[in-house]
């Protein structure tokens, strides 16, 4: 796969023409902001690399903590992180539950501020949890948002496929000289077992320099 520094580099050439394929499809500067800042927050930050230790979880920072769980839930591309819409669905679920517990704190800290019990916190949290929610849903570049987070997504994932890809290729050409050599894999028909196929000429060693010298030195 791609370095994180690639996926970044990618990305950012990415946003001028995401921002241009949408200002020409819609003519309005709001959803244009709107799916370019989600492309860009889903390249730079909401990465389906955030299921390894990665450039974008480095740059999450002080809180970086929030995506151990979620590295420790997925494998490193699996589906789940690195599947079409799927990934992008999961990264935002989980990414809402922190922010979600976040605010019902902060909800529940200003009602003990405010002079409630214990009882006022909690329906105070989940007050604001729910207030947050309808806030959110309401917010008439959601979906623009939501819509720029995928295509950041689906950069990357893409960039992941072409260059596995083209590894696979090399890999496939590297192969070839190995099998000349003679060498057989203990995963051949033969197992372990080393049928005596060649000559015992090719095992030779070849015969050791006899001096150190180098040779055009030699005759002086
Ligand atoms: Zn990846």
């Amino acid at each position: 796969m791609p370095s994180g520094k690639t996926h970044d580099r990618i990305t950012a050439w990415g946003l001028p023409m995401v921002a241009a394929a949408t200002f020409g499809a819609f003519r309005d500067p709001a959803i244009t902001l709107a799916l370019t800042g989600g492309f860009a927050a889903g390249g730079f930050f909401l990465s389906p690399d955030l299921d390894i230790h990665s450039v974008p979880y480095k740059r999450w920072g002080p809180l970086r903590w929030i995506w151990l769980p979620y590295r420790k839930m997925f494998r490193h591309r699996s589906p789940w992180t690195h599947g079409v819409l799927i990934g992008t669905t999961v990264r935002v679920a989980y990414f809402m539950v922190w922010v979600a517990a976040a605010v019902a704190v902060a909800g529940a800290v200003a009602a003990l501020l405010a002079g409630g019990g214990g009882d006022g916190a909690g329906q105070e949290a989940i007050a604001t949890v729910i207030t947050m929610a309808q806030w959110l849903w309401r917010q008439p570049l959601l979906w623009g948002v939501a819509a720029g987070l995928e295509l950041g997504a689906l950069s990357h994932v893409t960039a992941d496929f072409l260059f596995s890809k083209v590894r696979r290729r090399k890999a496939k050409t590297k192969k070839k000289p190995a099998k000349r050599r003679g060498r057989r894999s203990q995963w051949s028909y033969y197992g372990n077992y080393k049928p005596a196929l060649r000559s015992k000429k090719r095992y030779r060693r070849r015969p050791k320099p006899r001096s150190k010298v180098p040779k055009r030195r030699r005759y002086f």
